[in-house]
């Protein structure tokens, strides 16, 4: 046997034999960095979810096959939230898919409405499992990517128009967007909208971090825009709103006949996934509004602790108006290739960061940009920004 999975790998997944979050971890573990890498909270959520997860499990709920589509209650709770924050209705019956996480609801959204050779639009820089997810269902992504302009990263509305060919099948959409914590604006949101009613596109719109979005900025969920109800697969996620990330609980919303497709192949992916945490996550769902403000808070606090050090330590910083990332410049300290200044980070700083690099297609567009989280406890961030402050150019010393 050799020791490299490459040689085995085929040719549609080639290109995705290792993926730079376990470089970096890894990396993190043997130096003892503090890892601002990988997107995952070192806190868990709600002590009463957890709890509600032990009284299911032991109580005997969901120790067994759930239901295909999900368990009743999750899927009741799932609308009732739909309908709470956004004035959307959906019949829990047939217009909800609780699957093993969001990563499952794209993957098994793709895989279903993707035929071999479909283009698949959408904004780069994206989350890592959307290419591979295009590339396993056949497709061809066309990336359109979003450009620095006045400290965030915007959509070229005009470039999205040109990308729509013939061939295009799905607008793959994100907002709140990782990496780069863009939220798309109503204004946006609405020319995505026209451009897929006008060309009889299929939506679907990760939008994991709905809950997520700071000074006022709104999330407006794709499917709630003028003729998007009936072709758009909305993807939500109990990892990052209740910090719970390993219990992989997520789901679509979505008209009847695009749940059905999206079970078809879910149904041969994991079949059902993670009984007890869905009786846990429809608790979760129900918390009073002051559970998903308070949230929000205490991530604005942490952004703005995060960035204020990073802009410190003289990285330029795109202020993140949603997500729990913050996306750096690193040119202003001299740099202009992430992946060395990541690989070199540990040692120079004691915290590991993740290249932008790696979520994009034209890679060099996204050469100079560098990802922190910040979905992490106040003190360990306030060591990383000590640590970080090591990189900043010292008055006088040239
Ligand atoms: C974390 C993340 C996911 C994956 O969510 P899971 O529920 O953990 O599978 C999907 N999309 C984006 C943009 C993410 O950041």
């Amino acid at each position: 046997m050799t020791s490299s999975a490459r040689p085995f790998l085929n040719r549609r997944l080639a290109e995705f034999g290792t993926t730079i979050f376990a470089e970096m971890s890894a990396l993190a573990a043997r130096t003892g960095a503090i890892n601002l890498g990988q997107g995952f909270p070192d806190t868990d959520g709600p002590e009463e979810v957890r709890e509600a997860a032990v009284r299911a499990l032991r109580d005997g709920r969901g120790n067994q096959y759930p239901p295909g589509p999900g368990v009743p209650e999750l899927r009741a709770a799932i609308t009732a939230h739909q309908r709470h924050w956004y004035g959307l209705e959906y019949d829990p019956d047939t217009e909800v898919l609780v699957t093993a996480g969001a990563t499952e609801a794209i993957a098994a959204a793709l895989l279903a409405l993707v035929e071999p050779g479909d283009e698949v639009v959408a904004l780069e820089p994206y989350y890592d499992s959307y290419a591979a997810c295009v590339a396993m269902a056949g497709g061809t992504r066309v990336p359109v990517t979003l450009r620095p302009h006045e400290g965030a990263f915007r959509l070229d509305l005009d470039e999205l128009r040109d990308a729509v060919t013939d061939r295009t099948r799905v607008l793959l959409i994100n907002t709140p967007h990782n990496p780069t914590g863009t939220v798309l604006t109503r204004e946006e949101l609405g020319a995505i909208a026209g451009l897929a009613v006008e060309r009889d596109l299929l939506v679907v719109t990760d939008e994991v971090y709905e809950h997520l979005v700071y000074d006022g900025a709104e999330h407006l969920p794709l499917a709630s825009f003028p003729g998007m109800r009936e072709r758009t697969v909305t993807i939500g996620s109990a990892g990052k709103t209740f910090s719970f990330t390993g219990w992989k609980v997520g789901w679509i919303t979505a008209a009847p006949a695009l749940v059905t497709a999206v079970r078809s192949a879910k149904q041969y992916l994991t079949y059902v996934s993670a009984g007890p945490f869905q009786y846990a996550v429809a608790e979760a769902l129900a918390l009073p509004d002051s559970y998903f403000t308070g949230f929000r808070d205490d991530l604005r606090a942490k952004r703005d602790l995060l960035a204020a050090g990073l802009a410190d330590a003289g990285f330029g910083v795109f202020r993140p108006a949603g997500t729990y990332f913050v996306t750096t410049d690193i040119r202003p300290l001299g740099f202009d290739d992430g992946f060395a200044f990541c690989r070199a980070l540990p040692a120079r700083a004691g915290v590991v960061a993740i290249p932008n690099a790696v979520f994009y297609d034209h890679r060099e567009q996204g050469a100079p940009f560098v990802r922190f989280a910040f979905c992490k406890r106040t003190a360990v961030l306030e060591d990383a920004v000590g640590r970080l402050t090591a990189l900043a150019p010292r008055p006088g010393a040239g």
